[in-house]
C-alpha cells in the first residue's frame, strides 16, 4: 500500500499533527509513504519514513501524477491550501485529473482522508 502525501505550505502543520493521529493505522497497513519534497523532509522530521521526491514548485506534483498513472500510488493525501496561490498549478491540476482519470482515491483535506484510511 502505497500512500502519497502532499502538503502545501500553509497546511504542512495540518499534514504532520495527521500522520500522528493515524500513526497505528498506517503501520498497521504496512503503509510506504511518498511525498513531494518538502512535505517528506517535514514528515521525516517528525520521525515518520518517507521516499521525499522533488518539491511541489520543482515537479514533485508531476512526479506523483506520473506514479499515479503507472499505478504505483494506491492513495492521495494532499491538503491543499485553497487561500493561497500556487506557481504550480498545473501540475496540481494534472495531479488530481490523474487520479480521476485511474481511480485512485484522493483525499484534499483531514476530515477525507480520515475517512479513506479507516476505509483501508
Ligand atoms: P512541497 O510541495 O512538499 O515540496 O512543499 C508541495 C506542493 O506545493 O505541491
Amino acid at each position: 500500500m502505497t500512500i502519497a502525501i502532499i502538503a502545501h505550505d500553509g497546511k504542512k502543520a495540518e499534514m504532520v499533527q495527521f500522520l500522528h493521529q493515524h500513526k497505528d493505522i498506517l503501520q498497521s497497513k504496512k503503509c510506504n509513504l511518498i511525498a513531494t519534497g518538502t512535505t517528506g523532509q517535514k514528515a521525516k522530521e517528525a520521525g515518520f519514513e518517507v521516499e521525499a521526491l522533488l518539491s511541489g514548485p520543482i515537479g514533485g506534483d508531476a512526479q506523483i501524477a506520473a506514479l499515479v498513472a503507472e499505478k504505483k500510488v494506491n492513495l492521495v493525501i494532499f491538503f491543499r491550501d485553497p487561500l493561497a496561490k500556487h506557481p504550480h498549478e498545473p501540475d496540481i491540476f494534472m495531479l488530481m485529473r490523474l487520479c480521476d482519470v485511474h481511480n485512485i482515491p484522493l483525499a484534499t483535506n483531514p476530515a477525507s482522508a480520515q475517512l479513506l484510511l479507516n476505509g483501508l
